[in-house]
């Protein structure tokens, strides 16, 4: 393994224990290949840890581990044991995010399980070179493991790498029925969004519960139904899901089924969310007593922030119009580039250009199994209110 030297005075962060180094902290990358592993130095021979390189990236080297280490099947093995055995602790059941990237200390490896179904999404060269030794691990930690490598994020284009979605056993036909809070869920993880599920939104799920009973309720930006469901269960009068995606809304009306609610409580909309909301706002469709607004990623890149940034005001406007005094509102983002004042921000400039005051509950982010990494701020990445509306 060669050595990767930093430039001088810039070592201060991966020092401090930040896993990516940028491509101008580093004497020459031109000798490197895409994900060569490296052992990171600073401009004076100090050890930092061990990483891999893509010398075609701006993160140009992220780090793996702050020891000299081998990443074969053993390392990984004890690393996903080790995730595996918190997650078990936190949880009992096994359906969670069982490797969550930066937050664990694996930059560029991002694993949800279902089970025995496991959703592996490699988003960098040097995870890409390393995935024998990564699906030879998974397989020693859960022995009847079925790997999907769901590997269709953009962030693989930077990176060089191609997108494709690849089932390791070809008669695995991508549904999965797995639990969260109680309540059971059926989803196809092939044809699915992202790694199938949104685990970081569990715990905040609990706030739901024990206010929804006999409540009017609506799930917008629904995916399968994870609020919405969460709702029925807890007594809610009425549940409307809300999302553009009628697969997405097919599953969600499945696991109404498949918990045995009642279906007339449940009704499913495929529409735009901003229309949604404008139609609720004017009057057309009745008011919640409680609004989710849960919407994918908005900024995708440090250079779209204000774009993005006008997308959730606007969209937080609506929101705000769309709910009368007295009504819950719990409002998310769950971009990286959107810092927690800067949310804080949008949610007050939403509310005024609606009209409406409101007060904070609490202030919600994301759940146990998507831990996050103290020195590196956008691994907290999802932020969230849950808002009370004032007279
Ligand atoms: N709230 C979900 C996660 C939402 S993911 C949960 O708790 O699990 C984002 C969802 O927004 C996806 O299902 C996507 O289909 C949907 N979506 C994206 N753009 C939309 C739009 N303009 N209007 C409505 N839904 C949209």
């Amino acid at each position: 393994m060669r050595t990767l030297r930093l430039l001088k005075q810039c070592h201060t962060r991966a020092a401090a224990g930040n896993l990516w180094i940028f491509a101008n902290e580093i004497e020459s990358l031109a000798s490197y290949a895409p994900g060569e592993l490296v052992q990171v130095e600073t401009s004076t021979g100090q050890f930092l840890g061990t990483g891999y390189v893509n010398p075609h990236s701006l993160i140009a080297c992220r780090i793996i581990s702050d020891r000299k280490v081998n990443p074969d099947t053993a390392f990984f093995t004890a690393r996903f044991a080790e995730c595996a055995a918190l997650r078990d602790a936190l949880y009992g059941e096994p359906f969670y995010r069982l490797v969550h990237s930066e937050g664990d200390y694996l930059p560029g490896l991002t694993i949800d399980r279902y089970g025995d179904v496991l959703s592996v999404q490699i988003t960098t060269f040097g995870m890409e070179n390393l995935k024998d030794a990564i699906t030879a691990a998974l397989k020693a930690v859960i022995p009847n493991a079925v790997i999907v490598l769901k590997c269709d994020s953009a962030a693989r284009t930077l990176e060089g790498l191609p997108l494709h979605v690849t089932s390791l056993d070809p008669t695995f036909d991508g549904m999965v029925q797995f639990r969260e809070n109680g309540i059971s869920y059926r989803t196809n993880i092939i044809e699915g969004q992202k790694t199938g599920y949104y685990f970081d939104q569990r715990e905040n799920r609990l706030a739901l519960s024990s206010i929804c009973k006999g409540k009017r309720v609506y799930d917008v930006f629904s995916y399968i139904g994870g609020w919405g469901l969460t709702a029925l269960k807890h007594g809610a009068e009425s549940v409307t899901f809300v999302d553009s995606s009628a697969p997405a809304l097919e599953h969600a009306a499945e696991s109404v089924r498949l918990n045995g609610f009642d279906e007339a409580k449940a009704t499913c909309v495929e529409d735009d969310a901003v229309e949604f909301l404008r139609s609720v706002a004017h009057g057309e469709t009745a008011s919640p007593d409680i609004l989710i607004v849960d919407p994918p990623a908005f900024i995708k890149s440090r250079k779209a922030f204000k774009e993005g940034e006008k997308g959730y005001i606007n969209l937080n406007k609506w929101a705000f119009k769309a709910v009368k005094p007295g009504a819950f509102l719990f409002t998310f983002s769950c971009s990286h580039h959107m810092q927690r004042e800067s949310f804080a921000r949008v949610v007050a400039a939403a509310a005024k250009s609606a009209g409406k005051n409101y007060r904070i509950l609490r202030e919600l982010t994301q759940g146990f199994c998507h831990p996050v990494n103290p020195h590196m701020e956008e691994s907290s990445y999802l932020k969230g209110y849950m808002l009370h509306i004032l007279p």
